[in-house]
């Protein structure tokens, strides 16, 4: 085995100015970082070099017969060889698995050689099998023609684990073992310690072996956000989560947790998930094999798929209920807001407006009725010696007799007018487009109803009482605003007061 030096490309790559300094030093130094065969150096050249086809590379694997014979092994596994008949040169492997697996294969076939290595190795590596498995089935829906690239760039997405390993053993040790279950927390882990993740360190590490610059970078970027990527890193970015799923506690839940993530990707939508996952289960035991390395846990993808659809049902369902529970909740709200808001408007004795409503009103009318030149009455209406009448019958009575006027006042109006209790035995009207003319005729029916018949009954003895009314008319004064229109109201009411009560006066006549 030799350590690679031919085309360091690493320098030229943007990517390794996201290397801290101290691991740039430190990497450029260190003296056992993982290296490849020569067979695979050749290989590499080959791969760079303008004429790179089945012939160059074939001759360069066959300098290393062990190569040659996984290569022969992986050519005749049940995926390649889908029935074909049984092949014996490397020049026919090379043409049936195609250039960049049999490219992902030289570079491979040592990284895994790992039957002594550590657990979170093996871990490591199943997770880039099982990547690689899905980006290629990935690949061959959404991007065939990139199917070897993206197969390579998934099963070498974590080699940056063994350059890390290689620099500082102790601080691996200790974020990797016991792996965590979420790659994101390890990636986590390596920014705390490292200042950068183990994609850069893969990338520089791919860059260094002299990789060409886009597998570099799809290295690099492996644990980027897929959800802009360009099709071909989409399927490299994704792969790792589907691995993580699978090799989830349970996989289930997070194959369905990652669907969720992926439902509103255009390109997500043509993955067959029931497909996706048979393909790795009939794929991953063969490729294991072939890369030597003790193959990871299976799955029955049918059952997975099955239970995953369960969970998604359920989820389904807890949302919709959420969902009709929160829409309900809603209009219970909106109708209660609609309750305050008319509650907010009504004075409580009467059921008639209240001040703040009449106010409101008013102003609107005033600023309505003047820009459009129509005319516009207000009625201020005071009961008389209504002090007697608490005093005499009691308040109880006296709020009787209020309620009573209330509803002779909402008899009487039409739905254009608007009568509402101004304070304590106060109350007004508005009365949009009426002049005062016709603001009188209405009025005085009140002055008539209250002389016909009692207003209420004390002991069976009925109670009369009579009422002020000032009126004052927008057209009759040049009011400034609704304020002034009403207090002209207000003091045509006094003036009817001094005058000796029971009875109606119009401002400025
Ligand atoms: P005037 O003819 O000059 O208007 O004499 P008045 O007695 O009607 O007027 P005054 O302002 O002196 O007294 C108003 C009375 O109305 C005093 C107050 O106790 C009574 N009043 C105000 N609000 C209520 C109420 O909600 N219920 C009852 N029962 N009485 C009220
Ligand atoms: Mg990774
Ligand atoms: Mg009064």
């Amino acid at each position: 085995m030799l350590a690679i030096q031919p085309t360091d490309n690493s320098q030229q790559l943007s990517l390794s100015a996201n290397l801290p300094d101290f691991i740039r030093e430190g990497l450029n130094d260190c003296f056992n970082l993982p290296t490849l065969p020569s067979a695979a150096i050749k290989v590499l050249d080959v791969a760079r070099s303008p004429n790179a086809n089945v012939k160059a590379y074939a001759e360069a694997i066959q300098t290393d017969p062990i190569l040659t014979m996984r290569l022969l092994a992986l050519a005749n596994s049940a995926y390649y060889a889908r029935r074909a008949p049984t092949i014996h040169t490397c020049r026919e492997a090379v043409a049936r698995v195609g250039l960049d697996t049999t490219l992902a294969t030289t570079l491979s076939f040592n990284l895994f050689k790992l039957k002594d290595q550590a657990a979170y190795l093996q871990r490591v590596w199943s997770r880039s099998l099982i990547a690689a498995i899905a980006a290629r089935y990935l690949a061959e829906q959404l991007c065939p023609g990139q199917a070897g690239f993206v197969f390579t760039a998934a099963l070498l997405q974590d080699i940056g684990v063994l350059a890390l390993k290689a620099l500082y053993p102790e601080d691996v040790e200790a974020i990797y073992e016991p792996l965590p279950t979420h790659h994101s927390e390890l990636i986590h882990s390596e920014q705390l310690q490292f200042g950068c993740d183990h994609a850069t360190v893969g990338a520089w590490l791919a860059a260094k072996w002299g990789v060409p610059t886009h597998l570099a970078e799809a290295i690099s970027t492996s644990h980027s956000d897929f959800t802009f990527a360009p099709i071909d890193l989409f399927c490299v970015r994704i792969s790792g989560l589907i691995a993580d799923a699978w090799l989830a506690p349970s996989p289930a839940h997070s194959l369905v947790s990652l669907m969720r993530k992926l439902k509103n990707h255009t390109e997500a939508q043509h993955i067959v998930l029931a497909e996706l996952l048979s393909t790795i289960e009939t794929q991953l035991p063969s490729l294991a094999d072939v890369l030597e390395i003790t193959a990871p846990k299976n799955l029955d993808s049918d059952a997975l798929m099955a239970e995953a659809q369960h969970l998604l049902f359920q989820q389904t369902l807890a949302l919709n209920a959420r969902l009709e529970q929160q829409q309900s909740e809603l209009a219970n709200l909106l109708k209660r807001q609609d309750e305050l808001e008319v509650c907010s408007r009504i004075d409580p004795l009467t059921g008639l407006a209240n001040r703040g409503w009449l106010e409101e009103q008013l102003s609107e009318h005033f600023t309505h009725c003047r820009e459009e030149g129509r005319n516009l009455s207000v009625a201020f209406i005071d009961l008389d010696h209504f002090k007697m009448v608490n005093d005499q019958y009691g308040h109880l009575v006296g709020d009787v007799i209020l309620e009573n006027f209330g509803k002779l006042l909402r008899e009487l109006v039409r739905d254009s007018d608007l009568a509402g209790r101004f304070g304590g035995e106060e109350f007004m009207i508005i009365m949009p487009n009426e002049d005062a003319h016709s603001a009188q005729q209405l009025v005085k029916q009140i002055l008539q109803k209250l002389a016909e018949q009692p207003i209420a009954y004390v002991e069976n003895q009925p109670i009369h009482i009579t009422v002020s009314i000032g009126i004052a008319c927008l057209h009759d004064g040049g009011f400034a605003d609704s304020r002034e229109l009403m207090n002209a109201a207000d003091q045509t009411m006094y003036f009817v007061k001094h005058s000796g009560r029971c009875g109606i006066a119009i401002y400025g006549q």
